[in-house]
């Protein structure tokens, strides 16, 4: 097999005496979609942060690229291609569509601005963003208010404003949280399209897109990897059946 672009190597984190990673281990490879599923408070969202620099692990390494970046900030993580989506409130509601995706771009760039008007006229900054949102589909709202986004529209939005960063790999944690039945198609064929660009590592509660989706899946539950495998193999696998899906 190819390299990993990521490679989650022993990673350990306690919050006092809750053990919230233990020696995890874990790897994404180029083209793949890794779902990571298990039930509220098993360690999720604890691990996505420690791979993108949110949290420090206690011990362990987050391999990015063949380079260790366990010791860099989650800016510098994202200068090398580590993209993920934020919450919603990472974009600015008042702005228009194009300009939430082109300040993403110039966040990319590792800018700051101090006057708005030169930034949306950087030809460079605007072809990324418009990229970014026709990848999406959004490029015929992009005049809009991104108030007047669908929840949906803004979940796209922030995978376009990701995508400005031209990421080599893609941490999503929840995405299709709070979105309908037509939104999550949507974003789940965004997603699937998504992988031959940068490879996912996708946290997500809806077993049918997981099922659908994921070319590997890792269940984790108190903190632990119980188990790593294709969606057959997860379906058919007892520990998880009992342990998570409920059955
Ligand atoms: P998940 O995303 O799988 O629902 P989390 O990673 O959010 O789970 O949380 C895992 C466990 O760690 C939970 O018991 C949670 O309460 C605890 N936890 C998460 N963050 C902190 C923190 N900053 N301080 C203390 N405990 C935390
Ligand atoms: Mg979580």
């Amino acid at each position: 097999m190819t390299d990993p672009v990521l490679d989650i190597r022993g990673l350990n984190k306690s919050f006092g005496a809750l053990r919230a990673s233990q020696d995890i281990d874990l790897t994404l490879h180029p083209g793949e979609i890794h779902a990571l599923i298990g039930p509220n408070g098993a360690g999720k969202s604890t691990l996505i942060q420690q791979i993108a620099g949110g949290l420090r692990p206690d011990s362990g390494q987050v391999i990015f690229d063949g380079r260790d970046v366990t010791g860099l900030s989650t800016a510098a993580r994202a200068r090398l291609g580590m993209g993920r989506t934020f919450q919603i409130s990472a974009l600015a509601m008042d702005y228009t569509v194009l300009q939430n995706a082109v300040l993403g771009a110039l966040g990319a760039r590792g800018g700051v601005y101090r006057f708005f008007r030169p930034v949306m006229r950087d030809a460079d900054l605007l072809a990324r963003a418009r990229a970014a949102l026709d990848t999406v589909g959004l490029t015929e709202f992009q005049a809009l208010r991104t108030s007047e986004l669908s929840h949906g529209q803004r979940r796209q939005l922030e995978v376009a404003v990701a995508l400005t960063l031209s990421p080599r790999v893609f941490l999503m944690d929840e995405p299709m949280a709070g979105l309908g039945a037509d939104g999550s198609r949507r974003l789940m064929e965004m997603l699937d399209d998504l992988r031959a660009q940068a490879p996912i590592l996708l946290i997500e509660h809806d077993m049918d897109a997981v099922f659908a989706l994921a070319d590997r899946i890792s269940v984790l539950v108190y903190g632990q990897i119980v188990a790593t495998g294709t969606v057959d193999e997860i379906r058919a696998n007892a520990e998880v059946r009992t342990a998570y899906l409920g059955e």
